[in-house]
């Protein structure tokens, strides 16, 4: 219901000053648009002072809003009588370019106000800051459609862009051969490729990785996602072999696994996988290969080099090293020539390779030369060569085998030098046939040994009685330099004093190499005029363990060395032996000559003895045979007066009577043996066949009394049938059995006879068990009329053995006797056993 209150002046003043307070523009109108009342605020919305707007025409005012605020107001008013208020109004208005806007509420009044009824109160709100916003806003929503729109745009075209990248990426994902997985924190797979899934299945998103991927039922050990979650780890790649379900077997993957921060809004990790099962394989035929070339390298027998164009090793074998003596790996890299080539002939040794490098010279396969090795030593290798090409054909290195032919050269050395050392000792024994003095042979083994050692010259000589020098042979090099007078040269080279350095093996029988004489310091001055002594080499001659000379050899170009020493002694043994033979020689020579004078005069004397001893035989023979007639006389005489006085006369007479018949028995006895003895030689008969058996049987009857009287027994076995002189035999038999008899012990004599053959003769024995002979009386038994005991003790003449002796030598046999005293003895005789008829 409408309240109509009367409004009073106060009332309005009062109002005012309520109105005056508020920060809304406060506007009363009439019914004409008559301003009533107005506030501060709303006066400072129209810029003008608050009793320049009482009481006008609100028109008026609006007038300078826009948007036709007039109109709009009359409108305002009309609605507000109609509904009685209107709100939120909008009013705009312009000033110097500063929008300003205003919400009016309106209403109507049904007190009175001046009067006045149906006056409209409106309150205008500055809403310029609002609408700023709400343009600043409307601008915004604008830019931020454009915006939109063109993000949209964007957008729209990044996703196409990224369709088309990902269908790229897909695309190259799925012609990726490497199977790809993106793994999530829980080890399922979030993605996989279709490499992946032709390898390990269809279904794979969701599944535990490690199954389906590596065929296991639990989390890989190597598997990083831990890791990555900890650490900052950024990449892990490892190799593994696999032999999931679905693989044909068991395959070696190389595997990438790296970390992904977020994908699909969570941490995961993409692996990668690449099968290198055949790389693998073919890697591990590529190590079986080259541990094969390796291995090959490594127990080849030879050296295996290789060098890069410089002269560096690249590659050296086991074998290599082992000779140079270096540890394996530790020349790779080095120079060749520098580290392994003695400097002696390393520029020679370079400059070949270097000229082979530049393609200058024309290589040359096999090629020997020292090497160097770590301790210093050197050794001779033979190489053969080839040059390595790369691919256009240019040389970029050698390839070189190489054996160590160190023992092989010095073997091949050694008997080269062997060779000549035996080629040298042949000359020097050859010469000893065809030299006729020892000087001569002496110069020529001068000349050997000059040539064998590369000496300029030299001088040999033995120490003579006096314990000086006599040098034998000189050279003539040597010599003639010394430009000395003959009669100076002999002096120096007879009686030289033994002093210095050169004689020194004199003194202890060792050679010696002087290599730098003139600073030894038992250094001699040479003669006047000879050649200075560059280097000296000096060997001791030895003969039968004692040192009898040396040989000196000088001047070798670049000096004497061990193998030189080595060839003169074993030439010097050559030497004393070759000049000792022809010594012999000459001796023999001489004593030949004497021994042809000599021999000459013992023929004469010889002939001499054999007449003599013909005259004596001869004289012996007709002695006592013509001794017997008148000896036989005296003999049978004095038997005679034995006979017819003894007894008769006195005791004395009786005793002469007996010597002389004994004298006389004893003189025959004598006289019978002698013609014996000499007939042998001189009236021996003609050798025939003859059994010896029957001449033994014959000594046997001839003995039988005795035999019995002495109780000797005879055994013999069967004798042989010789070539002889039968009653040579018989005598000789007799002879032997005889003394067997005679010479016998206390036991009864036992006798035995026997032979046997050897290759040329028929040995004969008579063994007795009689009193033996003593051995140094073997020989002399022989000797005619020597006897070992006296008449009394034993009878005999003392001619037996002798008449045996000259028997067994007219028959070209030997006698002998081997004995010992008390245990009898045994006479042995040969015959040969074919004997020239005599
Ligand atoms: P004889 O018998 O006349 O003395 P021989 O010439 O026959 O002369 O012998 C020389 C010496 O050799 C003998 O005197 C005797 O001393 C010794 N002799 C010879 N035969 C034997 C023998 N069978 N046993 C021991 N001594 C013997």
């Amino acid at each position: 219901m409408k309240s109509k209150i009367e409004v009073t002046q106060q009332t309005i003043k009062f109002l005012e000053a309520i109105l005056g307070a508020s920060v809304d523009g406060i506007l009363i109108s009439d019914i004409n648009q008559n301003i009533i009342l107005v506030n501060k605020a709303f006066c400072n919305f129209l810029c003008a002072r608050r009793q320049d707007v009482i009481e006008t025409n609100i028109f008026f005012w609006l007038e300078q809003f826009d948007n036709n605020a007039v109109n709009r107001w009359s409108e305002l008013e009309a609605y507000v009588h109609s509904k009685e208020s209107v709100q939120n109004i909008i009013f705009q208005k312009t000033t110097r370019d500063v929008e300003r806007y205003f919400s009016v509420n309106a209403s109507i009044l049904q007190i009175v106000i001046n009067g006045q009824k149906g006056v409209i109160v409106s309150i205008w709100r500055d809403i310029t800051k609002q609408m700023q916003a709400k343009q600043k806003l409307r601008d915004s929503e604008e830019n931020l459609r454009k915006l939109n729109m063109e993000l949209e745009q964007r957008v729209e075209q990044r996703t196409l862009e990224v369709k088309r990248a990902r269908d790229q990426f897909n695309l190259i994902l799925s012609n990726l051969k490497d199977p790809i997985f993106v793994i999530t924190q829980d080890y399922k797979i979030l993605f996989n490729n279709e490499t992946a899934q032709d390898i390990f299945g269809k279904e794979l998103i969701r599944e535990d990785c490690y199954k389906v991927i590596k065929g296991q039922s639990q989390v890989c050990e190597r598997c990083p996602m831990k890791a990555f979650a900890e650490s900052d780890l950024c990449q892990v790649r490892f190799d593994q072999c696999v032999n999931a379900p679905h693989l044909m077997g068991e395959r070696v993957f190389d595997i990438v696994i790296s970390p992904i921060k977020s994908y699909a809004g969570q941490p995961a990790m993409v692996e990668i996988l690449r099968d290198i099962t055949e790389r693998k394989k073919a890697e591990e035929k590529l190590k079986d290969e080259t541990e094969n070339v390796n291995k090959y390298l490594g127990i080849a027998g030879v050296v295996i080099l290789t060098l890069d164009i410089e002269g560096n090793i690249t590659v050296l074998n086991k074998k290599g090293y082992k000779l140079l003596q270096y540890e394996e790996g530790e020349l790779i890299g080095k120079n060749w020539f520098e580290t392994c080539i003695p400097i002696h002939n390393r520029k020679e040794v370079y400059g070949v390779f270097e000229s082979l490098m530049r393609n200058e010279l024309e290589l040359v396969e096999f090629y020997e030369n020292s090497i160097l090795t770590k301790s210093g030593e050197e050794k001779i290798i033979a190489w053969k060569n080839t040059l390595i090409h790369d691919d256009n054909g240019k040389i970029i290195g050698t390839l070189s085998s190489g054996e160590d032919i160190t023992e092989r050269k010095k073997a091949e050395h050694k008997a080269l030098r062997q060779a000549s050392i035996i080629k040298a000792i042949n000359k020097v024994f050859e010469k000893v046939l065809t030299t006729n003095t020892g000087e001569e042979l002496g110069q020529i083994c001068l000349e050997v040994a000059q040539e064998l050692s590369g000496a300029k010259f030299g001088c040999f000589g033995e120490v003579n009685k006096d314990g000086k020098f006599d040098s034998y042979a000189i050279s003539n090099p040597g010599w003639d330099a010394c430009k000395m007078p003959d009669s100076e040269a002999t002096k120096i080279l007879k009686g030289m004093e033994i002093r210095g350095m050169q004689f020194l093996p004199l003194k202890d029988g060792k050679s010696r190499i002087f290599n730098d004489p003139s600073n030894h310091p038992d250094s001699v001055g040479t003669p006047k005029g000879h050649p200075k002594i560059t280097c000296l080499l000096a060997v001791p001659f030895k003969y039968k363990g004692k040192i009898i000379g040396q040989i000196g050899l000088g001047n070798k170009p670049g000096g004497f060395n061990h193998h030189d020493q080595e060839a003169i002694e074993a030439l010097s043994v050559a030497m004393v032996e070759a000049l000792m033979k022809k010594r012999v020689e000459e001796n023999i020579k001489k004593s030949e000559e004497n021994l042809r004078v000599s021999n000459k005069s013992l023929k004469k004397a010889m002939e001499e003895l054999k007449r003599s001893n013909k005259e004596l035989e001869q004289f012996a023979y007709v002695a006592s045979h013509d001794l017997q007639e008148p000896l036989r006389m005296v003999a049978s005489f004095t038997q005679l007066l034995q006979n017819r006085y003894q007894d008769k006369l006195d005791e004395d007479a009786n005793d002469f009577i007996n010597f002389a018949v004994d004298g006389a028995n004893r003189m025959q006895n004598l006289i019978s043996d002698l013609l014996i003895f000499s007939r042998v030689g001189t009236r021996g008969k003609t050798f025939k066949t003859t059994d010896m058996n029957t001449v033994l049987e014959a000594v046997i009857n001839m003995f039988r009394q005795k035999i019995k009287e002495t109780n000797t027994k005879i055994t013999y076995k069967p004798l042989p049938v010789i070539l002889a002189d039968e009653s040579q035999m018989i005598q000789l038999l007799q002879n032997l059995i005889s003394n067997a008899i005679k010479f016998r012990g206390i036991d009864p004599p036992l006798v035995h006879i026997s032979s046997r053959p050897d290759s040329r003769h028929w040995v004969f024995s008579t063994h007795d068990n009689g009193i033996g002979i003593d051995s140094k009386d073997y020989e002399r038994i022989f000797i005619i009329f020597k006897r070992l005991h006296s008449k009394d003790e034993f009878g005999g003449t003392g001619i037996g053995l002798a008449v045996c002796k000259k028997i067994i030598e007219r028959h070209k046999g030997k006698i002998w006797v081997e004995s010992e005293v008390g245990k009898g003895s045994t006479f042995f005789f040969t015959i040969p056993k074919y004997n020239d008829k005599k």
